[in-house]
């Protein structure tokens, strides 16, 4: 391709709009543009690295035994009513109405859609297992699109659907997947991690999430250092709590704590460290509220929170919204007192139920209480794993050291179970003749998302680092000697080379000074440079560089060509 003659606009500004460093460079590189908040064309270069990212998804698909199809991105309302996700999903499924006044909407998933095709054409468990996928344009009415591909409101993902008979037949199913999403980002060639995730709203009761790691992550993730466990926070489970001290139950006694808010200024004025300390937080959960308490020195995860409560919807309340809502002073709020009230469920983390002769808010402005034993002081309606795992923890697999990563989620696979095939009465007839609901398992990769954690986890001060596999070029040849014929002789030449050589090459050819050229290059980060200029009039010889070491070798036309080959079979072999 000559770059003369390709739609490659790249700019020197930052794009002031741009906060990740994944945004502005595709911004810059010309590979994106906005067209509306979250909506983006892809132009040239974008669409070649998308395509990169697409081949080897459904390469992996087709080897695990997938099949491609392809569904329509307009979904009848009717098949959400009858899976009962028209009601659940919220502002992000984006509804309207067609000309005969039929509810439709915009594909944000597929579960419906395959589940439908399923109940009619796979009738017979001869037919299973089926596992049917496609690579489609979704759109999520996403609150807050942002970080450019990262999340937008209209982007591509791929989704598979399993089916299977049995269980047995479903987990295999899943393990297919998850071997096959293993291969998708080692091929990538992107540091990885596969993660314990939560099921989310999509339901069921298995799923694994595979995250990118980069600073600019959305997601937080819980490793060990001495074993390869690994779960996103949310779904981290921690460690069993230590059992309790041997200490005498005091008595229940009330005290001033005048000003005092914070666990750690009522801890200090009453001479106790914050693990003695019953950390009480209230959260608005779906139509009620919740109190959910942990030991002073943690954190409540609220999706642990919302699975412990089976809510749908769980979010935390400003001091006045508690004070609005329940006449309750944030600061001094503690579950002794509050089991009666019918607008609150309490719910304790198994830690605090441990707990002895604990302090705690006495739910009045000012004063905590000393001597709370939980049992006997009062009795949470729900107690669970409900704090979130921090940096230092034991590993509940194996003991060892808990860290934390950034990262971003870029696949995710889940069990399903029979969810979906239930509500919507999808069932095939098993060898005994009896109809049964589908086993269902459902996987999605993020095909345009790939591209922003790439370049977030794959770039510095100059540009892009593609790594070989994404790379919308293998190679790029910048010719410096436009106004010299031999210099352009042998330049032409170098490319009919590489061309012949079967080597995916941006031939430079602008009438750009040199400087401009080499910054473009390092820009779009095309894992390969080569240079026909100065040395090339002196010696024969061209400039082979590598834009990630930075190494560059002077060589002769041929084996540079057969250098660059090399390199390629290399980085290309899995
Ligand atoms: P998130 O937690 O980031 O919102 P999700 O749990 O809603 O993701 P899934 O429904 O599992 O995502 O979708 C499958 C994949 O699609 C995700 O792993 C992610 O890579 C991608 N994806 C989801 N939402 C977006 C978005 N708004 N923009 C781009 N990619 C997305
Ligand atoms: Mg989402």
């Amino acid at each position: 391709m000559r770059y003369s003659q390709l739609l490659l606009p790249t700019t020197k500004e930052v794009p002031a709009e741009a906060e990740v460093i994944s945004h502005q460079l595709l911004l810059r590189g010309g590979f994106i543009r906005k067209l509306a908040a979250g909506i983006y064309t892809f132009l040239p270069l974008g669409l070649r690295v998308l395509r990169k990212v697409e081949a080897i998804v459904r390469e992996e698909m087709d080897r695990a035994g997938a099949q491609e199809i392809l569904m329509p991105m307009v979904q009848p309302g009717d098949l959400w009513m009858e899976s009962g996700r028209w009601q659940q999903y919220g502002p992000e499924l984006l509804r309207f109405r067609d000309r005969g006044d039929r509810d439709c909407c915009l594909s944000p998933t597929a579960e419906e859609v395959v589940t439908d095709l399923a109940r009619r054409e796979l009738r017979s468990y001869r037919q299973l297992p089926a596992n049917l996928y496609h690579i489609q344009t979704k759109y999520r009415d996403e609150m807050r699109p942002r970080f450019g591909l990262m999340r937008c409101r209209e982007f591509i993902m791929k989704d598979a659907y399993s089916f299977d008979a049995d269980d047995a037949g479903a987990s295999v199913s899943y393990e297919k997947m998850r071997v096959a999403y293993n291969r998708v980002f080692t091929r990538f060639g992107l540091d990885y991690r596969m993660v314990e995730a939560d099921s989310g709203s999509i339901g069921g009761s298995y799923s694994h999430e595979f995250m990118v790691l980069a600073d600019a992550g959305e997601d937080t993730l819980a490793l060990c250092r001495d074993c390869d466990w690994a779960a996103n926070v949310e779904k981290a489970a921690v460690a069993p709590p230590e059992a309790a001290s041997g200490e005498a139950p005091a008595e229940l006694t009330r005290v001033a704590t005048p000003g005092k808010k914070k666990v750690e200024s009522v801890a200090e004025f009453l001479g106790v460290t914050p693990q003695k300390i019953i950390k009480t937080m209230i959260f608005r959960a779906d139509e009620g509220f919740a109190a959910a308490l942990v030991r002073g020195d943690r954190e409540v995860e609220t999706v642990k929170l919302k699975n412990l409560l089976g809510a749908t919807e769980v979010e935390g309340l400003s001091e006045d919204e508690v004070w609005a809502g329940l006449r309750l002073p944030v600061g001094s709020i503690g579950p002794v007192g509050l089991e009666g009230r019918e607008d609150i469920r309490i719910v304790a983390d198994s830690e605090v139920m441990a707990m002895v002769n604990a302090v705690a808010g006495a739910n009045e402005q000012g004063f905590h209480y000393t001597g709370v034993n939980p049992g006997r002081d009062f009795s949470p309606h729900a107690t669970g794993d409900l704090r979130r795992i921090a940096p230092g923890d034991p590993c509940p697999r194996c003991g060892g050291e808990v860290y934390f990563r950034e990262g971003i989620e870029v696949g995710h696979i889940f069990k399903l179970g029979t969810k979906y095939s239930e509500a919507m009465n999808a069932c095939f007839q098993d060898a005994e003749g009896q109809l049964k609901p589908f086993i269902m398992g459902c996987y999605g990769i993020g095909v345009s998302r790939i591209l922003a954690a790439c370049i977030e986890q794959n770039h510095d001060d100059n540009g892009i680092i593609f790594p070989l596999p994404l790379a919308p070029f293998q190679a790029i040849l910048l010719n410096l000697g436009l106004e010299d014929e031999t210099l352009c002789a042998a330049a032409d030449s170098l490319y009919a080379a590489l061309q012949d050589a079967g080597i995916e090459v941006l031939y430079d050819d602008r009438d750009e000074r040199p400087g401009a050229k080499f910054k473009d290059a390092d820009l779009l980060g095309i894992p390969f440079r080569l240079t026909v200029g100065k040395t090339f009039a002196k010696e024969g010889k061209v400039e082979l560089r590598d834009r990630k070491s930075g190494e560059t070798a002077a060589l002769p036309p041929e084996e540079a060509v057969a250098e660059v080959k090399r390199r390629i079979a290399a980085g290309l072999a899995l």
